[in-house]
């Protein structure tokens, strides 16, 4: 199976934090001119907060290692659909592009809430050019890898 480069970064990352029981297998790379500029993963548990979700942890990295607010010019790769939270934040930090793997109904299915939220606030139908789903099925597999770890947690 070939997988995006970037992709595979993402899901590198995301199999990080699953085994350190971080979080969820969410991972997220956020690439200008062809380079990484920040990477992370959800980090929900390890640091007591609901929305350090991979997206922002990305976001946040790469914002401090160029020491800009404005992420004009990037694109963000994750391995799963962003929450309504951190599709806000993409287009707050000005991310061009989202590329993502699994859809937000993947994520229900491994008992994310994700889909909840989605409908209450909706809108996703307004920016399909914005998001672009790429290697569903290498995030399936981490997802179910996330699936049959021992003592796994949703939230
Ligand atoms: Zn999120």
């Amino acid at each position: 199976m070939s997988i995006n480069k970037f992709m595979k970064v993402a899901i590198d990352e995301a199999r990080q934090g699953i085994h350190a029981n971080h979080g969820g297998p969410f991972g997220s790379v956020i690439v200008k001119d062809g380079i990484i500029i920040g990477k992370g993963h959800n980090r929900v548990l390890i640091n007591h907060d609901p929305t350090h979700h991979g997206e922002i942890s990305a976001i946040r990295d790469a914002c401090s290692k160029l020491k800009t607010h404005d992420l004009s010019g990037c694109e963000i790769y994750t391995t799963g659909e962003p929450c309504p939270m951190c599709l806000c934040a993409c287009m707050w930090a000005n991310i061009k592009k989202v590329y993502y793997g699994c859809t937000i109904d993947d994520n229900s299915k491994i008992g994310f809430r994700d889909s909840r939220f989605d409908k209450l606030l909706g809108g996703r139908e307004n920016i399909k050019d914005y998001l672009v789903c790429i290697d569903r099925d290498a995030c399936l597999e981490l997802f179910d890898e996330y699936n049959h770890l021992k003592d796994h947690q949703v939230y």
